[in-house]
């Protein structure tokens, strides 16, 4: 029998493994990917498809299509737990176990929606990114006939890009322009540069975009925000770009996990308890140094961890991830406008998002003609 490589989520940290598939089928293994959607989405150019900038086939990987032309096996379902002692997935939809020599966890994260209540209808989430896709749609079919209110809860770098996106959507299909508030809990881009802060504030206002400071959200329910304070405001459409969270398969399994839930890693991207589980991404706790939630440090790992799944199903040594230097920032704040920061550099305008737009871009179109 075949030794099996089984990958959870095509995301980003598995994208150079997956344009080398063929190397681990022509060594003879055999390889599983199991993920939700035919498709994986890169969350830097999400805020863009919703302001209308991208189409989503511009933002996607065809994992599905990629995986069955190198000989792989592709399975449209969610993992739901790993059982590392008999070296299993278990399926969320067809209750199957995939067996596995070699694992590999790419699962990301998604926003928590403990303050969602009521129906859901009409309120979306900053991830998963296609979602998104949803959220453009009701917009333009509201926003066509009546002036509506949209509410972005979170006070972080995706709240801003979704709230300039919506303006922009807006502005550039000659919608009503919507009255757009952006509940910032007590800090706007709190821990951010203060430049960076000031810049992005003086933009967002510029479109007429309200940022409210004046308490956390305590629920969020069909056409309601609540405040801590008890204050309450309406909102036809409303997102949530309040954090994310890791994958919950790892806690779900009883596997060792970091304080945020993520699967505990060792500095080989390796589970600390079991030599056959690899991760990486949104989903890990990279037990040397926690690392952001951001794609580029999932970007940065994709070549450690291409070779170090070849090295285990190889039976050779491993070889260590390092997170690397500050990273840049570009922020997406829509009508052709970014801002760029990196040490101490920082500035807003238009070669901030065409800098952003080409990196993204070229990005991209690496990984989607693999
Ligand atoms: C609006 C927004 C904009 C952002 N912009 C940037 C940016 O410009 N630059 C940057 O560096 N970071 C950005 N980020 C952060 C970035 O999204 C994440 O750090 C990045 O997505 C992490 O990549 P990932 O592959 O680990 O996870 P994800 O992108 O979440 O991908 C996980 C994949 O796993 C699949 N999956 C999920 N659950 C399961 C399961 N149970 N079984 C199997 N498969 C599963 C999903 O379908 C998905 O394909 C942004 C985030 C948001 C919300």
């Amino acid at each position: 029998m075949k030794k099996q490589l089984v990958l959870i989520g095509g995301g980003h940290a598995h994208l150079l493994t997956l344009a080398n598939l063929h190397t681990f089928i022509d060594k003879g293994f055999g390889v599983t990917v199991i993920q939700p959607s035919a498709y994986h989405y890169y969350s830097g150019m999400g805020p863009g498809m919703l302001g209308g900038t991208y189409a989503a086939d511009d933002i996607r990987f065809a994992t599905r299509r990629l995986v069955e032309a190198k000989g792989g096996r592709f399975i449209l379902d969610k993992a739901h737990t790993i059982d590392p002692e008999r070296q299993v997935v278990r399926l969320e939809g067809t209750h199957e176990d995939i067996p596995y020599d070699v694992l590999s966890c790419n699962a990301g994260s998604s926003v928590p929606r403990d303050v969602i209540t009521g129906n859901g209808r009409n309120i979306f989430t900053a991830k998963p990114i296609e979602d998104l896709l949803a959220a453009r749609n009701t917009i333009v079919e509201q926003a066509a006939n009546a002036r509506i209110t949209v509410a972005v809860i979170g006070s972080g770098p995706s709240s801003l890009e979704i709230a300039g996106n919506v303006h922009q959507l807006c502005r550039q299909r000659k919608l009503n322009m919507p009255v757009i508030r952006l509940f910032s809990g007590r800090g706007f881009l709190a821990g951010k540069p203060a430049r960076l802060r000031r810049l992005a504030r003086k933009i967002l206002e510029r479109k007429g975009i309200e940022i409210l400071e004046n308490g956390y959200v305590r629920r969020i329910e069909d056409g309601r925000i609540i405040l801590e304070n008890s204050r309450e405001y309406r909102a036809d459409i409303l997102f949530s770009a309040v954090g994310v969270r890791p994958s919950p398969i790892f806690i779900r399994s009883g596997l060792p996990v970091g304080p945020d839930g993520g699967l505990e890693v060792n500095a080989s991207l390796q589970s600390i308890a079991h030599p056959q589980i690899f991760g990486g991404g949104d989903c890990i706790h990279f037990q040397a140094a926690p690392l952001d939630k951001v794609g580029v440090y999932a970007v940065r790992q994709n070549p450690v961890l291409y070779r170090n799944l070849l090295a285990a199903l190889e039976g050779r040594p491993l070889e260590k991830f390092s997170p690397g230097g500050k990273y840049l920032l570009i922020y997406n704040l829509g009508d052709g406008e970014g801002i760029l920061s990196k040490y101490s550099i920082t500035f807003a305008g238009r070669l901030a998002f065409l800098i952003k737009d080409r990196i993204d871009r070229r990005f991209i179109a690496t990984f989607q003609e693999s």
